[in-house]
């Protein structure tokens, strides 16, 4: 696999072997790595020395379920910090079959043209892409594959992405082609935009599967692993449900965001939960689905599609996270609406949990009503339309808060909270206070664990080793759900990782890059000037009691402080 090197100063690339130290990372882990070790984390997350990266986890490239993730990083306009966003679709799979461990993009081009990269087994050419700039994610990729065939991935960005608000994420083709697979977290499109890249095409025509150490023992490891995925009770749950069978989970909790993070349960969940949504889509049936794979490979199928009365798509997937910041976070009970909402989002490019947290924080404000899904609607409009009112939602929570007055902003190191109330389920929110991409459930989800949430005492172990563990899945390319598999076969991912590169590792591989891959992200977000006050819930959520638990954020500040014991 080979390190794809490309310079916007004078628009040439490289192609090159992979260092030593580089090797034995992927996705996140590698992209933490070469940030530390190229990219000055005093600089300007906007600048010409801000990099963007692609890469790749290392078991992306052989359809094993739900393991053909894509990792996007750099320094994050929102959170000044690390960042590495992932994305499920098909980037990944045909970024590998190029043989591209990373794709390193440097600089700022001159002028002011907008460009497209197109990556082949031919190397990387240069295509002018002025007549898709103000164009939406939807038609620009339709665009592209009118132009490109049919054949290719995408990552790419919309509007917000080219205003470089700090809700930007970068777009991906699921394998209907549809850009919603969204590395979405910590302004990323913001600095794709910032670099004028409107595209990149990876065309993968006479690209090949990576290859494999012992084909026979990665075939094992696969059925192994495959079997235990399927056999697993939530991997039928979320075939049936898609991630809005969460709400069954977080809502008995007290714990799914609702106006604004004023409490933790909804009077209407019923009429946006995992339940309500599928006999709905089964009921209309036409384009609606309710199982759906994003990736080739998945056997989980956790997406779905969203069909409206008519059975006509309006979004795919529909998700919690989107039904949590976009449904009750803003007190809307009506599921069109909030699909609706989450379509015109995703043609901005935008992150729908930040813009769902910054619409909270702007009702709280007077901005609009809670429950007033018509006007969110205008709103978001206006982010299209770049207003001032627009700029302000687009660029997060935080903005919003800050430009409005309002100080109950629910977020950490400048990134919004996820659907998951710190104050219910307080090992997440030791992962939102402590990670180093700012406040993410991603980052180490703590919910199903056996404990007493409410219970401040026990949570920085349980936030510990969800976060070494989801450190390591993003290294390796898994998507969150492949940890129902790899939990259940203890030593699957040593022979997978064997197999693929006969590397002799041990089975506790999973915990050594984690731990590698958060010593570095901390080691980068020092020298950008983080301490210990950044890894902090908001104070409010420290005093203000959540209803129905009445419960504050009281896990102790010497709990957060050492949590990473081993740096
Ligand atoms: S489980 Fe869901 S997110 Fe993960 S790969 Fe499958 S469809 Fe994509």
């Amino acid at each position: 696999m080979e390190v794809w090197r490309i310079s916007l100063k004078d628009f040439s690339y490289s192609v090159g072997n992979t260092p030593p130290s580089w090797e034995r990372l992927g996705g996140r882990g590698l992209i933490a790595r070469i940030l530390v070790d190229e990219v000055d984390p005093t600089c300007e997350p906007l600048g010409d020395n801000n990099k963007l990266i692609f890469s790749p986890g290392l078991l992306t490239g052989f359809m094993l379920s739900s393991c053909d993730r894509l990792s996007i990083g750099g320094k994050s306009p929102l959170t000044g910090g690390i960042k590495e966003a992932n994305a499920g679709g098909t980037t990944g799979l045909k970024m590998s079959y190029l043989g591209i461990k990373t794709l390193i993009i440097e600089g700022i081009p001159e002028g002011s043209d907008w460009w497209i990269i197109h990556a082949s087994k031919n190397g990387i050419r240069f295509e002018k892409a002025n007549d898709l700039v103000g164009v939406g994610v939807y038609n620009t990729a339709n665009a592209l594959i009118k132009n490109f065939g049919n054949k290719i991935a995408i990552s790419l960005i919309g509007q917000g992405g080219e205003m470089k608000m700090g809700a930007a994420g970068i777009q991906n083709l699921d394998k209907e082609k549809t850009p919603s697979r969204i590395a979405a977290r910590g302004g990323l499109g913001a600095v794709m935009g910032s670099k004028r890249i409107k595209a990149i095409v990876f065309d993968s025509e006479g690209g090949e599967k990576p290859s494999l150490s012992n084909e026979i023992e990665f075939k094992n490891a696969q059925k192994e692993y495959t079997k235990a995925l399927m056999a697993h009770p939530q991997t039928k749950i979320y075939a049936d449900y898609g991630t809005n069978a969460m709400p069954s989970l977080s809502h008995p909790f007290g714990a799914i965001p609702t106006r604004n993070f004023s409490a933790g349960q909804f009077e209407d969940i019923e009429k946006i939960n995992g339940d309500f949504m599928r006999d709905l889509l089964l009921s209309r049936g036409g384009e609606s689905e309710t199982t759906h794979a994003c990736m080739p490979g998945c056997t989980i199928r956790c997406s779905n599609v969203y069909g409206g009365e008519d059975g006509k798509t309006i979004v795919s997937p529909l998700e919690y996270e989107t039904v949590g910041l976009m449904g009750s976070n803003l007190g809307i009970n009506d599921l069109d609406m909030i699909a609706r909402l989450n379509y015109e989002v995703n043609d901005l490019g935008l992150d729908t949990i930040e813009i769902g947290a910054a619409l909270g924080v702007a009702a709280e404000a007077g901005i609009l009503e809670f429950g007033d899904g018509l006007r969110a609607l205008e709103i978001i409009k206006e982010i299209k339309q770049g207003t001032a009112l627009g700029r302000v939602i687009g660029n997060g929570a935080v903005v919003t808060g800050k430009v409005f007055g309002v100080t109950r902003i629910p977020a950490v190191k400048g990134q919004a909270m996820s659907a998951y109330e710190p104050r219910a389920i307080k090992g997440t929110g030791v992962t939102y206070a402590t990670s180093p991409q700012g406040a993410d459930h991603t980052a180490g989800l703590t919910i199903r664990a056996k404990v007493d949430h409410l219970d401040p005492s026990v949570q920085a172990e349980v936030s510990k080793k969800a976060q070494i563990n989801m450190a390591g899945y993003d290294t390796l390319g898994a998507c969150i759900f492949a940890g129902f598999g790899f939990a259940s076969v203890p030593d699957v991912v040593r022979d997978l990782i064997n197999a693929r590169y006969d590397w002799h590792v041990e089975n506790d591989f999973l915990q050594v890059i984690g731990k590698e891959t958060i010593a570095l992200e901390r080691e980068f977000n020092k020298q950008a000037g983080f301490t210990k006050a950044d890894d902090r819930i908001p104070e409010w959520m420290t005093k203000e009691p959540l209803p129905p638990n009445n419960s504050v954020f009281n896990v102790s500040k010497e709990d957060l402080d050492t949590i990473f014991d081993w740096i």
